[in-house]
């Protein structure tokens, strides 16, 4: 079965001419599937019947199926998502007043071991294909409708998911092409329609894909310092050895040229001891002193296993003051959806965790020590 998920316009409209349709078709299903949410060909009820029950033989829209839906004290709400193999991902729905915000994920793992983050601890499994990206927001959509989540933009008939940040498990840019497709059917009038400023990417700094994503889908773009020279964050980030800041500050500036805001985000986790003493705050400063930028403090968020410790709210709001005094835009994100293991870097696809401990507690009795 062909998962109609997986494509955006122009994919859409070459399926459709395959079966002698028009283009006009292809934009009437894509409207079905993202702005109606609906599930089967049978429901677009302004194709006509024939043509319904040839697409039904060989298509499906189907997101990865739920495993898990928790929702925290804050609302935040988290979906364990299985994309198979023993595989399972996570989104993450924020709501806000003035938004609703989703939290995507790209990959099942990561394969680039941030020495911080809990998804780089599970390795890289795969990509995900962009039916299980956009599936993320078709889905959940879907379920915030069907639980008559109100809000007022719900009201005047938006959607229930008003922005997108491309910041769950996994590096969106290692998975470019899948993440583009998913983001062109997000920014689509007949998709999702929302503004390039609504969908976020967040990278740990990937230059070359940098450059390309400003040539073929530029939207807002954060960008994971956490380190303000070279040596600490080829330890923290070890992508940074390949791509060390002074290119990728310079792919930086290039992004921002075509980007829809004026501004790249920084970044920059809070780690005790690590990151965040006050010289490490002005040398920070002279690093982004040419970038238009604004930085994003986030307190660590821990998980099983790390040795890593939050920085207090003493030493974060020091840091937070000394970017500000030499005039830069400071924020510290606010930490949601903690008590589900629902906050940055904490996403770490706990079917596969669950697995691999049920193995272990296998072997041990099989081979005992
Ligand atoms: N792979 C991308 C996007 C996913 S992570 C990236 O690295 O940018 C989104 C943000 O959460 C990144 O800035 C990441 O560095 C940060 N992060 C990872 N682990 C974290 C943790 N344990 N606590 C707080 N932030 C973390
Ligand atoms: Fe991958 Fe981002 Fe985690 Fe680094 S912080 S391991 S790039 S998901």
């Amino acid at each position: 079965m062909v998962n109609l998920l997986d494509f955006d316009e122009a994919a859409m409209s070459a399926f459709f001419a395959e079966r002698g349709q028009r283009p006009f078709h292809a934009r009437q299903a894509l409207r079905w599937i993202h702005h109606g949410l609906v599930d089967s060909v049978d429901a677009m009820t302004d194709l006509a019947k024939a043509t319904r029950a040839a697409l039904a033989s060989e298509v499906e829209i189907r997101a990865p199926s739920v495993v898990r839906d928790t929702t925290a004290a804050d609302g935040t709400r988290k979906w364990l998502l299985d994309v198979g193999g023993a595989n399972a991902i996570e989104a993450v729905y924020i709501p806000e007043d003035d938004r609703g915000t989703l939290c995507v994920s790209s990959q099942a793992g990561c394969a680039l071991d941030c020495a911080f983050c809990s998804t780089g601890k599970q390795g890289f499994n795969r990509n995900l294909s962009a039916g299980e990206i956009i599936g993320q927001l078709w889905h959940a959509n879907r379920a915030l409708v069907a639980d008559g989540v109100a809000a007022p933009w719900i009201a005047q008939g938006r959607h229930p998911i008003t922005n997108v940040v491309m910041m769950g498990m996994g590096e969106p840019l290692a998975n470019f092409e899948s993440v583009v497709t998913a983001m062109r059917i997000m920014l689509d009038d007949n998709g999702y329609g929302l503004s390039r400023r609504r969908v976020t990417l967040s990278t740990s700094g990937l230059v070359p894909s940098i450059d390309r994503l400003r040539n073929e889908c530029p939207v807002a773009l954060a960008v994971s310092l956490h380190a303000a020279n070279d040596a600490l964050r080829d330890v923290l980030v070890p992508i940074n050895r390949k791509y060390p800041l002074r290119e990728l500050l310079d792919a930086c500036l290039r992004y921002i040229e075509r980007a829809p805001r004026d501004f790249v985000t920084f970044e920059y986790v809070m780690l005790d001891g690590v990151n965040d003493s006050p010289h490490q705050a002005l040398e920070l400063t002279a690093l982004v002193r040419d970038v238009p930028c604004k930085l994003n403090l986030i307190p660590f968020n821990p998980f099983p296993g790390t040795e890593f410790r939050t920085s207090s709210r003493s030493r974060i709001l020091a840091f937070q003051h000394a970017l500000q005094d030499a005039g830069l835009v400071a924020t510290i994100r606010k930490t949601r959806g903690e008590d589900i293991d629902a906050a940055c870097g904490q996403l770490a696809g706990q079917v596969q965790d669950r697995t691999k401990r049920r193995w272990q507690r296998i072997h041990s009795i099989v081979t005992p020590t």
